[in-house]
């Protein structure tokens, strides 16, 4: 099974914030892979745009550079780095000033795609929108990429999206969410709507409850600033974990088709019950053997910006009324781990009798690492001594199911840009989509404020604070592990 390369249009391609940290170790080494496999027509350009005198030689060393430490194994092939390279431009521009745009304006090429990829702070969206109208940049084969964090909250995402639909139509706006491009991401929907056998247990009747753990052992380390505005909360609830709940919990679209899939994903986020206060629990990692404490990084001793959050959701709908869904993600904890695990209940009667135990079937779809899926099957435990039971892993990873040749699927980045120049949005957010989510975000994070909620400490490398076993543990529950 050989994955199939389908070439794109010629486009021309504008990195606002080229020269940044996103462009250069996602975005161009991203667009380099592409480019070895031959997705990409020799007539397309991709343009650095930045602040900072940079010559084009000087970007393109630059460029050379990043391939070399985030693309090293086909960074080796020097024909392939030096015909790339020829497709790099780059010019000198300020979002907020007249500099270089109407140098901008002569490089375009006006009959090809073009798309304007936003990968600077979120306080320029709205300048750099205004600056491509006003010097008539935009044509009918426009689109414009933008960047998380999509606002701090529902007002300021409904302030940018007004500014944005000012200047695009919906259908040129593309609200990046790296996760969406993940390949075990789309096999969330693969599984659900290309199987006969899981849809039918997809339910309350069938389904105990269902986890989505998003575990990193990294901090945030050069995000200081930012994360201490923004927390585990708008950091990654509101985005990530929002968006692998609503693939998991909504309804089979009609069709793969944008639109179709995103009102469905949209119907989840509009059954979201408001969370209760006692629902939640807020960590902050306090140092350890491990590394800093959280307070100790950002260098304020009363921060109370949470590095971890567990909720328990629920989606007051038909299919999940009754059936809880619990969330937690985390920084600086045992393991790097993205996994949804969906508890099946117990069979409704036991023919075994007490001493068999009780069983039920759990399927557990790991993103990373190494994705796969494991469904837990009850079986007979083998030899004498009567009838016991004992649970098994049916085990499968992508990698070894599929071949040496999908060991190295694209990244989410890879997806994500070619779909921008094939103009497909189905893996990007629509406008309503964000703000129903941060609608659902902001009256949690309004509750801590008005009741002064300090998160509570756990300790580096752990699983996160002891309260969030407990989230669990009332509700008869426990979280299943965070493996390294
Ligand atoms: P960065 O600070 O490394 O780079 C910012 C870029 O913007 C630089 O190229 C700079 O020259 C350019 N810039 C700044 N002011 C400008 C102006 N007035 N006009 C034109 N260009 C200007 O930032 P980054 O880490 O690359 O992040 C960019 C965006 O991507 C941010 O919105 C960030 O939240 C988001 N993001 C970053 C990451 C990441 O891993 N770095 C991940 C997800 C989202």
């Amino acid at each position: 099974m050989v994955s199939r390369v389908i070439p794109v249009d010629p486009f021309d391609l504008v990195i606002f914030g080229g020269t940044g940290d996103l462009a250069q170790r996602k975005i161009v080494p991203a667009l380099f892979r592409r480019y070895c496999a031959g997705q990409w027509p020799e007539a397309t350009r991709i343009i650095g745009a930045a602040r900072g005198a940079l010559t084009v030689d000087g970007f393109r060393e630059m460029v050379a550079e990043s391939l070399r430490q985030h693309a090293p194994k086909r960074a080796k092939d020097q024909e392939a780095v030096n015909g790339f390279l020829q497709r790099v431009e780059y010019v000198s521009l300020d979002a907020l000033t007249e500099e270089g745009w109407a140098q901008l304006a002569e490089m375009l090429n006006a009959d090809r795609i073009r798309a304007f990829y936003f990968s600077v702070g979120p306080r320029l969206f709205g300048p750099l929108a205004e600056q491509i109208r006003a010097h008539n940049l935009a044509t009918p084969q426009t689109r414009i990429v933008v960047e998380k964090p999509f606002g701090h909250d529902l007002e300021s995402a409904r302030a940018l999206n007004a500014t944005l639909a000012a200047h695009f139509d919906e259908g040129q706006i593309y609200r990046i969410d790296h996760y969406l491009g993940k390949e075990t991401v789309q096999n969330l929907m693969a599984v659900r709507f290309g199987n006969m056998l899981f849809e039918p247990l997809w339910n309350s009747q069938y389904v105990d409850h269902i986890q989505i753990t998003v575990a990193e052992t990294v901090g945030i380390d050069g995000r200081e600033e930012y994360y201490e505005r923004a927390g585990a909360m708008r950091d990654m609830m509101q985005n990530h974990l929002m968006q692998l709940l609503c693939l998991i919990a909504m309804e089979p679209p009609a069709k793969f088709d944008p639109d179709a899939v995103r009102d469905e994903k949209l119907k989840v986020i509009r059954a979201l019950d408001p969370v209760e206060p006692h629902h939640i629990v807020r960590g902050q990692f306090a140092g350890g053997a491990d590394g800093r404490g959280y307070r100790e990084v950002v260098g304020n001793p009363r921060s109370t910006t949470e590095s971890y959050v567990a909720l328990r959701a629920h989606v007051s709908n038909w299919r999940w009324a009754g059936t809880p869904f619990y969330l937690r993600t985390g920084k600086e904890l045992v393991a790097r781990s993205s996994v949804i695990n969906v508890m099946f209940k117990d069979a409704p009667h036991s023919i075994f009798g007490e001493e068999a135990g009780r069983h039920a079937n759990a399927l557990s779809i790991r993103l990373q690492p190494n994705e796969g899926i494991t469904l837990k099957v009850t079986i007979k435990e083998p030899g004498q001594g009567g009838m016991r039971l004992v649970d098994v892993p049916l085990d499968m990873s992508f990698a070894e199911a599929l071949g040496p040749e999908n060991q190295d699927p694209p990244d989410a980045y890879e997806r994500l840009v070619m779909d921008v120049i094939r103009g497909n949005q189905t893996l990007f957010m629509r406008g309503d989509e964000v703000e129903a989510a941060w609608a659902w975000t902001d009256p949690i994070i309004a509750g801590w404020q008005a009741r002064g909620d300090v998160p509570k400490p756990y300790e580096n490398g752990s699983t996160g604070p002891g309260d969030a076993e407990l989230l669990m543990k009332r509700d008869h529950r426990r979280w299943q592990g965070i493996n390294p």
